[in-house]
């Protein structure tokens, strides 16, 4: 299966108002850590037309968020107020019993993207995300 065809497949496992929901009881990035970047990073970098934020907003992720369990910002890098590296996480809520851990590379507008599937439970998965700007 390619990749997009395998995160297509995992997408369809997840329940949108249930991840919604989740996503209700997180905190901000903002409220997690003041810094510069992770302010860039709330505010800017996910209005970015990038279809993963598409895909994750469709299954009810507050780009917005924190996950709580990882309470400390996002990692962004900057340079010359362009975003050149940065990894956030995102949590889906959804019945995911037939899907694997795995790591996807995609490209994104600007950015290679590299995709990590952290099973947590049958019930919940955690998507690491790392952006890396194309020169
Ligand atoms: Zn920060």
């Amino acid at each position: 299966m390619d990749n997009l065809k395998t995160i297509e497949n995992i997408i369809s496992k997840v329940d949108s108002s249930k991840t919604r929901g989740f996503y209700l009881s997180q905190n901000l990035i903002k409220d997690d850590c003041s810094c510069e970047d992770c302010k860039f990073y709330q505010d800017k970098f996910i209005k970015y037309s990038l279809d993963i934020f598409k895909t994750l907003d469709g299954c009810g992720v507050d780009l917005r968020k924190n996950i709580n369990d990882e309470p400390t910002g996002v990692w962004v890098v900057c340079e010359e107020d362009k975003l050149v590296h940065c990894e956030p996480a995102y949590r889906l809520i959804g019945d995911f019993k037939d899907i694997n851990e795995d790591v996807f590379k995609l490209i994104n507008g600007n950015y290679n993207l590299t995709m990590q599937v952290f099973k947590n439970d049958n019930s919940f998965i955690t998507i690491y995300l790392t952006f890396d700007k194309i020169e």
